[in-house]
């Protein structure tokens, strides 16, 4: 699973720190960065990519397929 965080959408509300604080912390700048890629279960971080209000948070599977925000 791959994460990316989308530094122009993250509005630094940080629920995904709430919600995956083994995986995401604000920077200086107060923007979402990824501290450790497997710091929590997979449900865990795809639920916090889902919390995240701007969909700044983009979730792909092993094989480059976007699965969140889901592919229209
Ligand atoms: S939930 Fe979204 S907007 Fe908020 S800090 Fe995380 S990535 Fe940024």
């Amino acid at each position: 699973m791959k994460i990316e965080v989308d530094r122009e959408l993250c509005t630094s509300v940080a629920t995904c720190v709430a919600v995956a604080p083994n995986t995401f912390e604000l920077d200086d700048e107060g923007i979402a960065i990824i501290k450790d890629p497997k710091g929590d279960d997979e449900a865990t971080i795809l639920q916090s990519a889902q919390s995240c209000p701007v969909n700044a948070i983009i979730i792909s599977d092993d094989d480059g397929k976007q699965i969140h925000p889901p592919v229209k």
